[in-house]
Order: structure tokens, then sequence, then C-alpha cells
């Protein structure tokens, strides 16, 4: 584990404000000393209002910034409200966030996940694609089933999956404190890999500076989508420091 190329994504969700970019320079000069940093991919995916400040501030740290979501047009047109990928890309947004339960929560389909995925490419970002079963799914034993779902309609008709990054985020450890045990989370993560042909599969979900110890030993996860933990710039290094000891 300790040489292996992991991705940290820190999803503030709709917190900070420009204060909260003063917590960055903790992070950046702990990069610039981290002796594995070259095995090591940060993205920080802060609200909009916060993307191009945050791009300026680490254009020189070898950190990258994504947004938490999108539009599902390409192009401009009349969406109150809405912003679409290539007007992320134009204040710094590598990658963007999409699938997030929180957003299936409150509506988006597999279809519409899918055009944002198509738009996204398109605009030559990078996708972080999350998928997850809920709870009373998983106790009906449903989880592969939901997944084959999401990765089939999710992932429809996309041919160039090597710009996607999966994150496996069960819905029901996302802000629980609750964590998969390794053994289901190294059965399902290699389902997810199979069934997606080859993407790189992140875990998210609670992920802290306490469980991080026992996560890291999954060995075919590619990294963390980090939420709560990630606003905290010391938990959020403890993180990538325990992962690679
Ligand atoms: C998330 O929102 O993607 C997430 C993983 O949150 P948390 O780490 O807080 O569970």
């Amino acid at each position: 584990m300790t040489n292996k190329y992991m991705y940290f994504i820190a999803n503030w969700k709709m917190f900070g404000g420009l204060n909260s970019l003063n917590s960055l320079n903790t992070v950046t000069k702990f990069f610039e000393k981290f002796k594995k940093s070259k095995f090591v991919k940060i993205i920080y995916c802060p609200p909009n209002t916060l993307l191009e400040s945050m791009s300026k501030k680490l254009k020189k740290s070898r950190i990258d910034v994504g947004a938490q979501n999108c539009h599902e047009q390409e192009n401009y047109g009349a969406f109150t409200g809405s912003i679409n990928p290539m007007m992320l890309k134009s204040v710094g947004a590598k990658y963007i966030i999409i699938g997030h339960s929180e957003n299936r929560k409150m509506g988006e389909t597999d279809n519409l996940i899918n055009q944002k995925i198509n738009s996204t490419l398109k605009a030559k970002l990078k996708v972080i694609f999350c998928i997850g079963e809920t709870l009373k799914q998983k106790r009906k034993k449903m989880t592969k089933k939901i997944l084959d779902t999401q990765i089939k309609l999710g992932l429809k008709k996309i041919k160039n999956k090597k710009d996607i990054l999966i994150a496996y985020e069960p819905v029901w450890s996302i802000g629980t404190g609750l964590v998969p045990k390794n053994n289901d989370l190294l059965e399902t993560v290699s389902f997810i890999k199979k069934k997606s042909k080859n993407s790189k599969v992140l875990y998210g979900g609670s992920v802290n500076s306490n469980n991080i110890n026992e996560l890291k030993l999954v060995n075919n996860i590619d990294g963390f989508l980090i939420g709560g933990a990630s606003q905290n710039s010391k938990k959020f290094i403890d993180i990538i420091k325990k992962t690679y000891n």
C-alpha cells in the first residue's frame, strides 16, 4: 500500500467561505515536504463560489480543484441558477463530482447523471462518478444489483473511461461514522472494477484519521473521497500520512 498511487478527494459540500482558504496553507506546506507526494493526488472540491480563488491559490501546488456538480448541458442556455462543465473549467475545475447520493436523493436520475458525465468529458474534464446503495437496499442484499444498474445507466454509451474515477459511497456510510467491513469492501470494489471495466475505484463514507489504518488495508482501493474530515486540514493531512505509514 505504501507506494501505491492514491487519490484523496476533499468534498467540502455546502461549507466554506473565502476565509476557509487560509486553512489550505497547512496542506500545501505538508505536501511540499511529504516524501511520498509523487504517489498522492489531492483534489479539493469546494462550493462553486470558491472555485476560482481556490484554484488560484493552489496553482503552484500540484493540488487540483474540482466542482461538486454541474448542469447536464454542454452549452450556455436559459437555465437559471445552473452552471455547465465548460463554465466550471473556466474557473479552474479539472474534475466534477457527479451522482453524489445527496443529489440523487434530490431527484437526480441515472439518465441525468449519464448526460452530466457526457458533458463533463466533452469539456475535457475528469469525472468523479459516485455510486452506492442505501441501507434498505443493503439489508435486502441488493447492493450488487443496485451498483450494476448505476454503472450500466450512468456509463451508458461512454467509451472513454480513462477520465472517470468511480467513488463507491454506500449511502448508509456517508456522515454516519459507519464503514463497511474490509472483506465486504474488497469484494464490492472488485465487483465495480469488473462491471465498469478498468476504472479506478475510490471509497467514500465516514473516512477519518481513526479508521484509515483499517481501510488502507483494502488493497484494491485507489483512494478516498472524504467529506466531513476534509474540512479540517489537520485531519485531512493525518489521513494521507497514515495511508502511507
Ligand atoms: C461525501 O459526502 O462524499 C462523504 C464521503 O462524506 P463523509 O466523509 O462526511 O461521510
